[in-house]
């Protein structure tokens, strides 16, 4: 079976060792059986406004665990399911699952603004996106504001029909955010004419704020591009106070990373920010 072949659990995979349709296929019935047994769960990594630390949303992050892998990471797994054409029902679990998590929340009077979920690009290419976002949001009942996609710029660039799929978008109110930005090859005139509401800095850029001039550079441009795009700007991978200074100082006021919180279980992030939401509240009533 599939374990035990070496440290590397997926070398069984491997396409030498048989034709690339039945690796597809093995894969696709792991991922498969993953969900049904209930070893693929979501995590949560809040987004929060640098200054007042105010929750402003949070990122689901898919995770699998597999009994005899591990915790297997999704910069793994997310490809292989790319490959087999099963991110498509893995893409339709998560972005259910994140919908329905938010009315949990609610239920359980933690607000958490908005809910952004990662998009790969076979996703969008399949065209019926749209549909299915729409679909999604029919029956856990989330208002489309509070759901943010996020798609990298090459799925932008290289989806023939990426520039429908985001006017849709846009006309149904779902919010539109550009991920890892300033490592792809966007152009900034295609850019232009997209009904985007967000770009995240990538945080490769952000680890040496304030040590690497080129990535200063790079984090104040996007900084910039957003303001004059009238865009919400939000870096990725802030993990200290010094970068979100420097953040702050260039005008970007919106951050995700450890430092406000690593991606936990739904419970977790529930009682980590229902206490400092009761807290912030009874500040403003006091008025202090
Ligand atoms: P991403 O969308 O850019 O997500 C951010 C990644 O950065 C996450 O890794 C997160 O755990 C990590 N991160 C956040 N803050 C920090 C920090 O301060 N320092 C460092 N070093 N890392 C930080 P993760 O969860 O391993 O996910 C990796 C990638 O896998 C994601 O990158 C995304 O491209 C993909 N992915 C995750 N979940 C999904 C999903 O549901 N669907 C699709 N299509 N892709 C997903
Ligand atoms: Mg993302
Ligand atoms: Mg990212
Ligand atoms: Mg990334």
């Amino acid at each position: 079976q599939a374990k035990s072949r070496g440290r590397n659990g997926f070398q069984f995979y491997s396409p030498e060792m048989d034709g690339e349709g039945v690796e597809r296929l093995r894969v696709e019935a792991l991922l498969r059986r993953a969900i049904e047994r209930g070893e693929i769960f979501l995590h949560y990594q809040p987004q929060v406004e640098i200054g007042s630390q105010r929750l402003i949303g949070v990122e689901a992050l898919v995770r699998w665990h597999n009994p005899e892998l591990g915790l297997v990471s999704p910069v793994r797994f997310v490809p292989m399911a790319e490959d087999s054409g099963f991110i498509n029902q893995l893409g339709e679990w998560v972005l259910f699952e994140a919908c329905r998590q938010m009315r949990r929340w609610d239920e359980a009077g933690l607000a958490v603004p908005k809910m952004a979920v990662n998009l790969s690009v076979r996703q969008v290419e399949r065209g019926a996106m749209t549909a299915q976002v729409a679909q999604v949001l029919a029956e856990t009942g989330l208002a489309p504001r509070r759901l943010q996609l996020e798609v990298t710029e090459s799925v932008i660039m290289n989806t023939g029909d990426a520039l429908a799929f985001v006017h849709q978008l846009h006309a149904i109110g779902v919010g539109l955010a550009i991920d890892d930005f300033g490592t792809g090859y966007s152009s900034l005139a295609y850019l232009k004419q997209l009904p985007v509401d967000v770009l995240k800095i990538d945080r490769s850029f952000i680890k040496d704020i304030a040590v690497d001039s080129n990535d200063e550079a790079i984090a104040i441009a996007i900084i910039q591009l957003g303001k004059s795009m009238n865009l919400a700007v939000i870096a990725e991978g802030v993990e200290n106070e010094e970068q979100a200074a420097f953040l702050l100082r260039h005008g970007c006021t919106r951050a995700q990373g450890y430092l406000y919180g690593q991606p936990v279980a739904p419970g977790e992030l529930l009682e980590q920010w229902t206490e400092r939401q009761h807290e912030r509240h009874q500040h403003a009533r006091r008025g202090t």
